[in-house]
């Protein structure tokens, strides 16, 4: 991936040595919904950023799509009032116009959104030239590209302080979750961005109480930067997503028990261990790439024999036995099967492409 995002990075403007949390409601619902819930966190938390959504994007009309611009105000009081950094969706210019004006200090952009390259361009340029703070959700299903495209066109209007959001792809089986976590992605992103922050919504993946420590202890062990959290004074009255959002005291009893973890370790001990593990890993890396080098060379000249006698390149039956051999062989030492076969096309996906140049070739000599 590309990776040309001119941002501040995240060491600069997060918390030191302590996560980012996004806490509160999914919706604005009243200046009491908001004051006691922003209470509740407050007996637990000081640093956190109060989230509610003002503009609700719902899947179906007539449910409860936010109060808008007068809950803004609501929020800039609980801002006021108890310190916090307040964080909410926009979905358009006028969105940005009115959130700006009511010193929202984070916008975020929802996941029906960041699907739409024109939408994001449209918020991108009502903040062109204004120092915000801006966290793109990722979009419904897994194309990180579009996650990215919304990150650069909002970098390409100046925005320099930007951050993402996992919160789930919407799959036709999402197992026991509401939205499918991909953490491989999520990691591939944040292989990609190194200074760019990475929270995990882990409500929306969620999707009920349940499940949020774990997600969460998982979003932490791949070193994400903090995590979003709807917290609610009284969720069984929420108007907008009730099944999955804590109370405040739920909310500190299980963030308690949350492992962060550092990325590193000053035990000298735990070091020097590593260091060894790590040389042993080395030498086989090289020994890999090596052993690739070899193979793709002996696919190079399978090629040109296949094609000095007019064999196709895909040959199935050799193919499947290779793969099956191979799942069968790393079954026995403990290789997943999934691990393997994936592996294996990848692998064999290369065969392919170098064996199809040949083929298209004048008179390869190999
Ligand atoms: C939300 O945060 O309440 C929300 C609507 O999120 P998403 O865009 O992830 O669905
Ligand atoms: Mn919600």
């Amino acid at each position: 991936m590309n990776n040309n995002l001119d941002i501040i990075s995240k060491s600069i403007w997060l918390p030191k040595d302590e996560p980012t949390y996004f806490f509160g409601p999914c919706s604005a619902e009243s200046p009491e919904q908001l004051y006691e819930t922003a209470k509740g966190i407050a007996r637990n938390f000081k640093n956190v950023i109060f989230r509610a959504g003002v503009w609700k994007p719902r899947t179906r009309p007539n449910s409860f799509e936010g109060l808008g611009e007068e809950s803004l105000n609501w929020l800039r009081d609980i801002k006021n009032e108890f310190g916090f950094k307040i964080a909410t969706e926009v979905a358009n210019a006028e969105h940005v116009e009115k959130a700006l004006e009511a010193e929202i200090d984070i916008l975020w952009i929802g996941a029906r959104t960041t699907v739409n390259p024109f939408y994001v361009q449209t918020i991108a340029e009502s903040l062109r030239g204004v120092d915000s703070t801006v966290f793109v959700k990722n979009p419904l299903h897994p194309d990180i590209s579009l996650w990215v495209g919304a990150l650069e066109r909002l970098n390409n209007v100046g925005i320099k302080k930007l951050g993402a959001i996992h919160r789930g792809f919407h799959l036709s089986d999402n197992g026991p979750f509401r939205n499918s976590p991909n953490w491989a992605l999520a990691v591939q992103l944040k292989t990609a961005f190194p200074n760019l922050p990475l929270i995990c919504d882990v409500s929306h993946i969620s999707g009920t109480p349940d499940l949020i420590p774990l997600v969460s202890q998982r979003a932490i062990d791949l070193d994400m930067d903090g995590l979003m959290v709807e917290t609610h004074y009284n969720p069984k009255v929420a108007l907008s997503d009730a099944e999955q959002q804590l109370t405040p005291d739920d909310l500190a009893n299980y963030i308690k028990k949350l492992i962060w973890k550092k990325n590193e370790s000053s035990n000298l001990d735990f070091r020097s261990k590593l260091e060894l593990l790590r040389e042993e890993i080395d030498k086989i890396d090289d020994e890999l790439v090596d052993q690739l080098a070899n193979r793709m060379n002996l696919a190079k000249q399978i090629g040109a024999y296949k094609k000095e006698n007019n064999v196709t390149v895909l040959q199935l039956d050799r193919w499947l036995k290779i793969l099956q051999k191979s799942v069968n062989q790393g079954n026995s030492m403990g290789l997943s099967e999934e691990f393997v076969t994936q592996l294996y096309n990848v692998i064999h996906d290369e065969s392919i492409r170098i064996q199809t140049l040949i083929q298209k070739s004048k008179n390869e000599k190999v």
